[in-house]
């Protein structure tokens, strides 16, 4: 599936709105260390659910809105939109171009969009599911993430191959039913 661009305004360390449109093929991303490439994966993966504040390195979702600089104040809301191509239809929603925008303000408050149309967290989870992309999908390996997957237990391996193999979303279903 080809992300086609990424927009974003107060994620992190991008106060000032970015726009990256990517190329077919392989793009990579170079810079000082600490500049801010792993932001751009970060970003990523927080537009398509993240819900875990740790493995956006940090403490509480409120970390990753623009905290301020020397010479910037701080934000109070981050925004991520990310445009993918959906010509092939490997999402199973009916256009051949998807956009998903996740915000969230200081106060907690968080919003969520399809194609600019406000949804639930849930329904960005359940259109990237077993698309390859999803939160879960181990399509991005951050640093270290490699060593983890080979030294995590038994049971969290299971649920690697249990994405893999699309059977996860069934599962996750199923708990939601028996919890409510
Ligand atoms: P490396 O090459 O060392 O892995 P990198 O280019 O991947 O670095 P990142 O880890 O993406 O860099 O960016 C880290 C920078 O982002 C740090 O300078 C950190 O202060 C900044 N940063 C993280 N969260 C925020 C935030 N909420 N507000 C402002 N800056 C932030």
């Amino acid at each position: 599936m080809f992300l086609k661009r990424l927009e974003s305004v107060g994620f992190k360390s991008f106060a000032e709105r970015i726009n990256i449109a990517f190329v077919p093929g392989v793009t990579a991303v170079v810079g000082p260390n600490g500049s801010g490439k792993s932001n751009i994966t970060d970003a990523i993966r927080w537009v398509l659910g993240e819900q875990s504040a740790k493995s956006l390195r940090g403490s509480k979702m409120e970390d990753i809105i623009f905290q301020g600089s020397d010479t910037r104040k701080r934000l109070n809301v981050a925004e991520v939109t990310l445009i993918l191509d959906n010509s092939q239809n490997h999402l199973p929603i009916d256009y051949d171009e998807v956009s998903v925008t996740r915000r969230v303000y200081r106060s907690g408050e968080s919003e969520f969009y399809i194609n600019k149309q406000a949804c639930r967290l849930k329904d960005i989870v359940d259109l990237f599911m077993d698309s390859g992309l999803g939160k879960e999908a181990f399509s991005i390996i951050s640093q270290g993430k490699v060593e983890e997957i080979l030294s995590s237990k038994a049971e969290e391996r299971r649920t690697i191959f249990e994405e893999a193999a699309g059977v996860l979303k069934y599962k996750q279903r199923k708990k939601r039913q028996n919890s409510n």
